[in-house]
């Protein structure tokens, strides 16, 4: 099953995997096991069944069981939808879970070659077996360009595929460190890292652009070690006297940020997004702001609480409640937007001496930092240039489909 989706940077997702391990602080919240668990008893049997078996009862509540669902049913889907589109692929699941046999990945990357048409978003905790995966699967694809029975590949392999975007979660700077050089080592044609749940202050400088005239890139995976990095004077990359000697490498191309929903969320500093947005500015990476999760951010100095001697909690605890009497339009604006009459006011958090965070539920805390929203891209050139004949003979391409694929006129 496909489905539009609400995920802001995404138009889709897809999702021929069901099922999921944790593995770091990152998943604390995740929204895909209470998802999984209600679809487990949904009527349509088709349904549940796809989500069977995924989900199980601890002492902490709804955890995943460790099975993992591979669906081949749903794997042709993509093929199938004509208008192009961002696809997330396996928001249920990551796809390169140790319990999804190579051959399904390589399945998986086959349907993304096919579906020129779409952009694929592939992000991943995984990023190690990614990482060693990826060029069994190119070999893969090679074997499969040979088949003869393939003939209805739209288009030539390219490798790394140019409509396939891949990227890692990254929820602290331990993390970062840990999964963003493997994924900078990883053939892609958009490589880029989502920030969310930011947990704690993350630096991306070192994998955002190197500098000129530094000699500070280093050999082993050509990213940036200068002290200055990213002050608007160098960071003219393609000026770089090291680049001849990593003229492979590149920075990432994309950095997406946002605080954690979910009734346990920890709430989001602002200044941890906006250290992030200001050094994607230098770098001219774009970024995107997903949102703030479920806390609003706001100056203690619009509190009038505060005033009036206010004990608030501990500060990034935000479990243990004191709550906020309703009252009206409290808080006057200040750093982003505060609460308004209505807002849900279950729980006030003091962040730092100037910043408290107030939980008014992720919908009323939006998307909006500093006064507007950030929902950059990455360019699509690659895509774009290997695509564009294709584009002219989608229409030949879409009746070649129609005839091996009857079900995709209904799509
Ligand atoms: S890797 Fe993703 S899907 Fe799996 S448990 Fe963590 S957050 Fe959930």
């Amino acid at each position: 099953m496909a489905t539009n989706t609400t995920i802001e940077w995404a138009d889709k997702t897809w999702s021929p995997i069901i099922g999921c391990d944790r593995v770091s602080p990152g998943c604390d919240s995740c929204y895909a096991i209470s998802t999984a668990r209600i679809r487990e008893s949904n009527p349509n049997p088709k349904i549940a069944k796809a989500f069977a078996g995924t989900t199980t009862r601890t002492a902490d509540g709804i955890d995943w069981s460790g099975k993992v669902n591979l669906l081949p049913e749903r794997l042709d889907e993509p093929m199938k939808w004509r208008k192009p589109r961002r696809v997330f692929v396996n928001s249920m699941s990551d796809l390169f879970h140790e319990a999804v046999p190579d051959d399904y990945i390589a399945d998986v990357f086959a349907r993304m070659w096919w579906s020129p048409q779409h952009t694929f978003q592939v992000l991943t905790k995984r990023h190690g077996r990614m990482r060693s995966l990826l060029p069994r699967i190119e070999t893969r694809l090679r074997d499969m360009e040979r088949d003869l029975a393939l003939v209805h590949a739209p288009t030539p392999l390219h490798w790394p595929l140019p409509n396939v975007w891949l990227g890692v979660s990254v929820e602290n700077q331990r993390w970062a460190d840990v999964r963003i050089p493997a994924l900078m080592r990883t053939p892609a044609a958009v490589r880029f890292v989502s920030c969310e749940p930011l947990l704690e202050p993350v630096s991306l400088r070192r994998w955002l652009r190197p500098v000129p005239d530094c000699g500070h890139v280093t050999p082993e995976d050509g990213t940036c070690g200068h002290p200055a990095a990213l002050t608007p004077e160098c960071h003219r990359w393609a000026d770089c006297p090291a680049r001849p000697q990593r003229d492979d490498w590149r920075g990432l191309d994309w950095v997406i940020a946002g605080g954690e929903s979910g009734p346990r969320a920890r709430p989001m500093h602002p200044d941890w997004a906006r250290q992030l947005r200001d050094d994607c500015a230098v770098a001219g990476v774009p970024f995107f702001f997903k949102q703030w999760g479920e806390y609003l951010c706001a100056r203690v100095e619009d509190d009038p609480g505060f005033a009036s001697g206010r004990a608030y909690d501990s500060p990034l605890g935000g479990r243990s409640s004191a709550t906020l009497r309703e009252r009206g339009s409290s808080f006057r604006p200040g750093a982003d937007r505060l609460m308004r009459p209505g807002d849900r006011t279950r729980r006030t958090v003091l962040l730092d001496t100037d910043t408290i965070a107030v939980r008014v539920g992720k919908s009323a805390a939006g998307r909006v930092l500093d006064g507007r929203t950030h929902d950059a891209f990455p360019r699509d050139d690659f895509h774009d240039s290997v695509t564009s004949g294709l584009y002219e003979d989608l229409d030949a391409f879409s009746r070649r489909m129609d005839e091996t694929h009857p079900t995709r006129r209904s799509s």
